[in-house]
């Protein structure tokens, strides 16, 4: 289904599902240490949604098994939550949640370092995908095309020679996790499907410090580099407006 124009009562849910959103990935942010597992940080994420009133759209989507996917180093996305898996010093840790509220759905990620940077390198990594993702919402507004965002996108990542991946990509949100069109992140300017002020996107660059390549773990989840480099993913879910956008998952300041 392409995402639609959202009605104005339906742009309110989903900004309360954003900021829910927001609130939670800040609440895990405070709580990834090293020592702690993936299982643990789920189980918080679970219990602060259920107090919001919020629920869980990544839970059953496609069979996925919990309320939210943690990735650790050259994990990429889809990792399941598990209570052997501990969290390490210095550990990339991407956590992808979503939010349904009132029917609407928002979906943002964050990565983040547990203790102290193993080196310059992973921290930069952290750094400029993170910059990236800000590039692309910057050049969304009325009009805009998918294109236009990725070529935003992708020109930090390639200016710092990392691994683009290409086989995920962003798209639509909001009635649906997954909406169309896809919003990649590369692309040439001026190409791709039209985005209408009103239409709800996930923008979500994920890097790598290697290879742009990635494999199937076993769980039939997990996606992680082919070659064991280091990956970041972030990723906001945006507002098009007349003027240009608004970041729908980010803390109200
Ligand atoms: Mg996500
Ligand atoms: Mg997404």
């Amino acid at each position: 289904m392409m995402t639609q124009v959202k009605t104005a009562t339906e742009i309110l849910a989903m900004r309360e599902s954003g900021a829910m959103l927001a609130a939670i990935l800040k609440k895990l942010e405070s709580v990834v240490e090293p020592g702690i597992s993936t299982k643990d940080l789920a189980v918080v994420a679970d219990r602060e949604l259920k107090l919001l009133g919020g629920r869980a759209p990544f839970l059953g989507y496609q069979g996925f098994p919990d309320v939210i996917c943690i990735s650790l180093n050259d994990e990429v996305v889809h990792g399941i939550p598990k209570p052997d898996r501990i969290i390490g010093e210095g550990d990339l840790v991407s956590l992808d949640f979503g939010v349904n509220y009132r029917g609407m759905i928002t979906d943002s990620a964050v990565t983040l370092i547990a203790g102290s940077p193993k080196s310059k390198q992973q921290a930069d990594l952290v750094k400029f995908t993170r910059a990236s993702l800000y590039e692309g919402i910057a050049v969304v507004h009325d009009g805009v095309r998918t294109g236009d965002i990725g070529a935003a996108v992708q020109a930090v990542l390639e200016k710092h020679n990392y691994g683009i991946v290409t086989d995920l990509v962003g798209h639509g949100v909001g009635h649906n996790l997954h909406e169309d069109p896809n919003i990649p992140n590369y692309g040439r300017k001026n190409t791709g499907p039209w985005l209408k002020a009103g239409m709800t996107i996930a923008i979500e660059p994920m890097a790598t410090l290697g290879s742009p390549r990635v494999v199937m773990e076993h769980d039939h989840w997990t996606i992680r580099s082919f070659d064991h480099s280091l990956s970041a993913h972030f990723e906001h879910t945006v507002l098009i407006t007349e003027s240009g956008s608004e970041i729908l998952t980010e803390m109200p300041v």
